[in-house]
């Protein structure tokens, strides 16, 4: 499993085990993760940095899941018409993005200002059953865990969630996502977690101070490439060596693990596009893009 709740936490905190790369060995060991749909407890798995595979969580070897809504979902029969869009399932799911630092402040966020009232302001009905305390308000601290839970999530699970991210004008995990046109260039709203396919021989590039990454997605396709991909341009001056390390890290264990799967590797970002050059969307913090195998 990618993401797990910190035993203990009120409200209850969700990380994936990719973020545990960036913790210290001794936080991870006074730590306990338990699952996000019952008691059973997780184990962080490959914590440290490898470009093999992400990093995740298993049960102990003889430890089952008790009577976990997160499990039994994925047993359903696959054929059912229900099964992937329905169930609704008692497990902790990530509501609210919580940065480690304030927030740089500049003209866009007046801009967001300025939004039409959110897609849906519906009052929200937050689950808190004996032994899920808190987690009706489940935070995290990067949108990796939100990136995953959508994944996951059925299709009435994404309409019915709430979510609480930075700039982002939508309540539902439904509308608070938004994948990139595949075969075009167009103006995007503001304030959404866009999401795409990374190129299958995919690689990240340092220039100008800045990571570029670009997706199988995008304009003037021709030939098999695009000569115009949708590209997530992240600058990075300012972040620790060890950050820049933990990016690439991740870009690159979640390329291999895709391919070793045979699956797409995807990346998911809280981005703004670029007025002048469209298919640019920029990444204002590490904390908000996480590429993951979907
Ligand atoms: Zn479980």
């Amino acid at each position: 499993m990618d993401n797990a709740v910190v035993v203990g936490s009120v409200p209850a905190v969700v990380v994936s085990g990719q973020q545990l790369r960036a913790w210290e060995q001794a936080r991870i060991d006074a730590t306990e993760f338990r699952c996000q749909g019952c008691p059973v407890a997780m184990v962080p798995r490959a914590y440290r940095p490898t470009h093999k595979v992400q990093g995740h969580f298993s049960t102990w070897p003889g430890e089952n899941h008790h009577d976990c809504d997160l499990v039994s979902e994925v047993a359903s029969p696959s054929d059912s018409d229900q099964a992937g869009t329905v169930r609704c399932r008692n497990v902790v799911w990530p509501i609210r993005l919580v940065d480690d630092e304030p927030r740089k402040v500049r003209g866009r966020d007046a801009d967001r200002q300025q939004l039409p009232p959110a897609v849906d302001r519906r009052e929200t009905t937050r689950r808190n059953l004996p032994g899920n305390e808190g987690a009706g308000d489940a935070t995290a601290k990067t949108v990796r865990p939100f990136a995953l839970a959508y994944r996951d999530m059925t299709h009435e699970e994404r309409r019915q969630t709430p979510i609480d991210l930075p700039g982002i004008d939508a309540e539902r995990y439904q509308y608070a996502f938004k994948r990139l046109p595949q075969w075009e260039i167009q103006e995007l709203p503001s304030g959404r977690v866009f999401h795409g396919p990374l190129r299958y021989t995919g690689e990240i590039r340092d220039e100008g101070g800045a990571f570029l990454v670009e997706l199988h997605a995008g304009g003037e396709f021709a030939s098999g490439r695009f000569g115009a991909p949708w590209t997530l341009v992240l600058a990075h001056s300012d972040w620790t060596p060890r950050s820049r390390a933990l990016l690439v890290d991740e870009f690159e264990s979640a390329c291999h693990e895709s391919r070793d799967k045979k699956k797409a590797a995807w990346v998911y970002a809280l981005a703004h596009q670029d007025k002048k050059r469209p298919n640019l969307l920029h990444v204002e913090r590490r904390s908000h893009i996480a590429f993951i195998m979907d």
